[in-house]
C-alpha cells in the first residue's frame, strides 16, 4: 500500500458523512423540473403573464403608487419590491424575476452543485471501495502465500533433522562397529604375540634338546667306541687264552710262591675263569 493509497482510506473515512446526504437530493425534486410543475409555457420558453390585482407573493394590492410587474420566470403578477432581481437569459438579456422564483432557483442551483459533488464523492468512494477490495484481496493472497510458505519451511526443516537424525544414527553405528573392530584387532594383535613368544620359546626349546641330543649322540658314541674296543679287547684275550688251561688248574699245579705271586698280579682281573698265559709266567 503506497502514500496514494492510504490518502484514499483517510479520505473515505472523511467522506462517511457526506454519503448520509445523497439520500437526502433523490428524495427531493429536481431544481430543472420547478418551472413546469404550474407554468404553461409560450413556444419561445417564456410564460403566459398573469394580470392579477394583488402581489403574488406579499398580497398587497397593485395602484398607481405600488405598479404591477411581472415575473418572466413563473409570470405571476408582483410589486416592485418582491421583484427586485435581475437574471441573464439564454439571449444575454437581463430579466425581472420575483423572490419566490430567485429563491427556488439558488436553492436549485446549490441542489445541483451537492448532488454534482456527491455523485463526484460516491464516485471517489467507489474507487476507493474497490482499491480497498483490492488491497484486502491481495493481502489475504500474500498471507496465504506467507503461510504456505512457512508450512513448506516447517516441513523442510522436519525433513532436514529426520535426515541429519538418520546419518547420526548411522555414524553411532559405524563408530561402535570401528569399536569394536579395534577391539578385535588389538585382541588378534596379543594373541599373536603370545603366539611368537610361544614360537620363540619353543624355538629355544629346540635349539637345546638339540644341543643336548647332539651330546648324546656324541656320549652313545664315545660308550659304543669303548664297547668296542672292549669287545676287540676281550676277543683279544679269548684267543689269547685258546688252548690255556683254567686258572685253579693252574693253581694246582704251581707251587706256593709261584701260586703267590699269580695271585698277586692277575688279581683285580678275571674273566671267564681264565687268565692271561704269558704274564701268569714271567
Ligand atoms: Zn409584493
Ligand atoms: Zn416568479
Ligand atoms: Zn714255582
Amino acid at each position: 500500500m503506497d502514500e496514494s493509497d492510504k490518502a484514499y482510506l483517510r479520505k473515505l473515512n472523511s467522506m462517511d458523512s457526506f454519503t448520509s446526504l445523497s439520500s437526502f437530493s433523490t428524495s427531493q425534486t429536481s431544481s430543472s423540473s420547478f418551472m413546469s410543475k404550474s407554468l404553461s409555457l409560450k413556444p419561445d420558453g417564456s410564460p403566459d403573464l398573469k394580470n392579477d390585482n394583488k402581489c403574488h407573493i406579499c398580497d398587497k394590492k397593485f395602484s398607481l403608487t405600488n405598479r404591477r410587474h411581472h415575473c418572466r420566470y413563473c409570470g405571476n403578477s408582483i410589486c416592485e419590491d418582491h421583484s427586485i432581481k435581475r437574471r441573464v437569459n439564454g439571449e444575454a438579456k437581463k430579466i425581472r424575476m420575483c423572490d419566490n422564483c430567485d429563491r427556488e432557483i439558488i436553492s436549485g442551483e446549490i441542489k445541483d452543485e451537492i448532488e454534482n459533488e456527491i455523485s463526484r464523492l460516491q464516485n471517489e468512494v467507489q474507487l476507493v471501495r474497490e482499491l480497498n477490495e483490492r488491497l484486502a484481496k491481495e493481502h489475504s493472497e500474500k498471507f496465504s502465500k506467507v503461510n504456505n510458505l512457512e508450512a513448506e519451511l516447517t516441513n523442510a526443516e522436519k525433513a532436514q533433522k529426520q535426515k541429519e537424525q538418520t546419518l547420526q544414527d548411522k555414524l553411532n553405528l559405524e563408530l561402535e562397529r570401528g569399536e569394536k573392530a579395534r577391539a578385535e584387532v588389538d585382541e588378534l594383535r596379543r594373541a599373536l604375540e603370545q603366539s611368537h613368544t610361544c614360537e620363540r620359546e619353543i624355538g629355544d626349546k629346540c635349539t637345546a634338546y638339540e644341543a643336548r641330543l647332539a651330546n648324546l649322540k656324541s656320549e652313545s658314541e664315545t660308550l659304543r667306541e669303548r664297547k668296542e674296543e672292549l669287545i676287540n679287547q676281550v676277543e683279544h684275550l679269548t684267543n689269547k687264552l685258546k688252548g690255556s688251561l683254567p686258572l685253579d688248574q693252574i693253581k694246582m699245579v704251581l707251587c706256593p710262591r709261584c701260586q703267590q705271586k699269580l695271585n698277586q698280579t692277575y688279581r683285580p682281573f678275571s674273566m671267564n675263569g681264565s687268565v692271561l698265559e704269558d704274564e701268569g709266567e714271567s
